[in-house]
């Protein structure tokens, strides 16, 4: 058997059929289907496996319905990693249908060739004529996703624009540091065009406690969005672009330890990465002497806001286990104003997902909502720039108040005094 179709093999096999997986499913939660659930979605992938299932368009329909949120890992006591299998299989089933045109040509373009920094650039000068606005940063688009979607508008300035003039030798940087090290700071796609205040903080904290910040030398995507739909073509390309970005084969700009802000970026990027530490940003900030050093720069201790929660991106706490660096980072920072939401809950957007099912991603953002409302904060921090985009229209199509940041942008306020 090819590797790919041994391990799917492997996985489906270990389901042992209990049902645990459809307590905590967002998608078995809003459809109640059975082929949305875990065990569904493995039993079909044996089905098909064993020839009684068409690796065709109506399976492909089925496994395009999950998230890979990865809360069925958690409480699974075979341990099925859902998430690989679900993926192994789109790879599979890309590889004897390939992919719709419009969206293989947008991926290839876009991602594998690297042209996504000059489209980015191209539609943020047109913007303001297909958004309509709609309350404070988020937009209505009158075409292409004309489906009542809230989107945040791209960026006056890229992150890579923000820094121009802090480049040395034609490196970009975000902070000088004072010698306590270097590490580079990978933003990935959204916080390079959407949200480069994130990646403006990430120097800032990080440059406070010593490090030299560096960006890759380019702006690159890290292949998560390729990876998720099952182009392992697009995905090897656009990975191959990150890592020369940062460094690798030239050594010029490489550092031994890459920090991430986004959930999708440190898994995309940390697969296969050899001799170099990817990790999450809270994570890092929480290891090491840097908490304590925060605590000696002032930085804990000073909350005079109101309340704030936690979003917990899925893949970030059920894949890759980090729900408490962020949490801590937050008791540290707003004591007993950090209030928890009664349960995690996903925030819908699961990349692709919510391009093609965007019912499903309202009833299931709705949801959260709901619980983040119940909380009666006002404020919530999450560590994915992807959640802070869902989250925030979440709270704007439900009608609860609310601002969405990274947890960075607090540590960062308050490094400043302005909590
Ligand atoms: S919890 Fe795990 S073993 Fe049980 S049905 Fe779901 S995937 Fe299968
Ligand atoms: S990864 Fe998430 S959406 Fe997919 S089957 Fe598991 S719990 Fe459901």
């Amino acid at each position: 058997l090819p590797p790919r179709i041994a391990r799917l093999a492997s996985e489906t096999e270990k389901c042992m059929r209990c049902g645990f997986c459809q307590g905590v499913c967002p998608v078995y939660r809003e459809t109640r289907g059975e082929s949305a659930v875990a065990r569904g979605r493995l039993a079909l992938l044996e089905a098909a496996l064993a020839g009684r299932v068409r690796w065709g368009q109506p399976l492909e329909e089925r496994l395009s319905t999950c998230l890979l949120c990865g809360a069925c890992l958690a409480g699974c006591p075979s341990g099925v990693r859902v998430d690989r299998a679900i993926l192994d299989a789109r790879a599979h089933v890309v590889e004897i249908m390939g992919l719709p045109m419009g969206r293989r040509m947008l991926l290839r373009r876009l991602i594998g060739e690297g042209r996504l920094d000059a489209c980015a650039k191209f539609a943020r000068r047109f913007q303001r004529l297909a958004l309509r606005r709609r309350g404070e940063n988020l937009h209505s688009p009158s075409f292409l996703l004309n489906r009542g979607r809230l989107l945040p508008a791209l960026a006056g300035r890229t992150l890579y624009e923000e820094v121009r003039e802090r480049a040395e030798d034609g490196r970009p940087l975000l902070a000088r540091g004072d010698g306590r090290g270097t590490v580079t700071f990978f933003p990935g796609c959204l916080i390079t065009y959407v949200y480069p205040q994130v990646g403006l903080a990430a120097g800032r904290v990080l440059g406070a406690l010593g490090y030299e910040v560096r960006l890759p030398a380019a702006p690159a995507c890290c292949g998560a969005p390729a990876v998720s739909v099952g182009d392992l073509n697009t995905a090897a390309c656009a990975v191959a672009r990150a890592r020369d970005g940062l460094g690798h084969g030239t050594g010029s700009a490489a550092t031994e330890t890459i920090v991430t802000a986004c959930a999708s970026c440190a898994a995309t990027l940390g697969e296969g990465e050899e001799g170099r530490t990817v990790v999450d940003v809270a994570r890092f900030l929480m290891e090491d002497g840097n908490a304590d050093r925060l605590q000696a720069l002032g930085a804990f201790g000073k909350w005079e806001a109101g309340p704030v929660t936690y979003h917990d991106p899925c893949h970030h706490r059920h894949a890759a286990g980090l729900g408490q660096p962020p949490r801590e980072l937050l008791r540290r920072l707003a004591g007993p104003k950090f209030v928890e939401m009664s349960e995690p809950a996903c925030c819908g957007l699961g990349g692709a997902f919510s391009l093609r099912h965007y019912d499903l991603t309202r009833r299931i953002g709705r949801r959260q909502a709901t619980l983040i409302s119940r909380t009666e904060a006002r404020l919530v921090a999450t560590s994915c720039p992807g959640c802070v985009l869902q989250t925030n229209e979440n709270l704007a199509v439900f009608g609860r108040h609310g601002q969405v940041v990274h947890v960075l942008e607090l540590l960062d306020r308050s490094l400043e005094g302005r909590v």
